[in-house]
């Protein structure tokens, strides 16, 4: 079962790595077929096979020679790994297929902030539309509550307290406060200030290595968008123990 989860994951990336490269330009994501980005020579599908084809091409595209960039086979294994964690976690069942869904159009998010420093709108409200689908599956099919106020308390709550921190301090993009509202709705109003706080918590340790390292100067802007995701993740797997763990701290 975790071979299958993790070559379907693998699968996955490989298109996330499309969607990464073109949604930003606004280009077709379905189509024309993939091409170098070096010399446009349309890529064969033996050679777009995910992982494989970037191991047995050594890194470079068949017709030119020119590097591909580490980032496509390293996007396919996050994604591969993240569905085999996600399967033992939540076994396989509905929450699996859509906080698969969700962790990998979060994954696209991190490394456009990354890379490009803009969160797309249209991938934010498609994880908000994903845990709205959820949600609605989850009553109407399992008979579980879905908890909507509590949904739209994290959604009102973690996005406005984003918002306030763009007027104040102009900190963070109006990404930021989109793609918090709609995790804050995802995990509900308790869990997402625990992902809030970690996401501070891991911003300030790499920021400040960043700093220590020289890699970054204090003028260098660093996109907020990947510590409020890695934070998600950790929340959604370990946020009840940490929760936990966290209380017992203090009383
Ligand atoms: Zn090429």
């Amino acid at each position: 079962m975790d071979f299958m989860v993790f070559i379907y994951g693998l699968l996955i990336g490989s298109f996330l790595n499309v969607v990464i490269y073109r949604l930003p330009k606004d280009e077709n994501i379905a189509f024309p077929p993939s091409s170098c980005p070096s010399c446009q020579a349309r890529i064969a599908w033996y050679d777009n096979i995910p992982l494989l084809s970037y191991i047995l091409l050594r890194g470079r595209c068949r017709s030119c020679g020119n590097r591909i960039s580490i980032q496509y086979p390293l996007v396919e294994l996050a994604n591969g790994l993240l569905y085999i964690r996600f399967i033992r976690h939540f076994g396989f069942n509905i929450d699996f297929i859509f906080y698969a869904l969700m962790g990998s159009v979060l994954l696209a998010i991190c490394l456009i902030d990354l890379k490009e420093m803009i969160i797309p709108d249209s991938l934010v409200l498609t994880i908000l539309g994903l845990s709205i689908i959820h949600k609605a599956i989850n009553f109407f099919v399992y008979d579980i509550n879905p908890n909507i106020l509590t949904s739209l308390g994290g959604l009102l709550i973690a996005g406005g307290f984003f918002l306030l921190i763009v007027l104040l301090t102009g900190g963070m993009g109006g990404g930021d406060v989109t793609l918090i509202g709609a995790l804050g709705f995802v995990l509900g109003l308790r869990l997402i200030l625990l992902n809030i706080l970690l996401s501070f918590v891991l911003g300030s340790i790499i920021s400040l290595i960043l700093l220590a390292t020289k890699l970054k100067t204090k003028k260098d802007p660093i996109p907020f968008g990947p510590f409020i995701i890695v934070a998600f993740f950790v929340v959604l797997l370990y946020g009840d123990r940490l929760f936990y763990w966290y209380f017992n701290l203090f009383l």
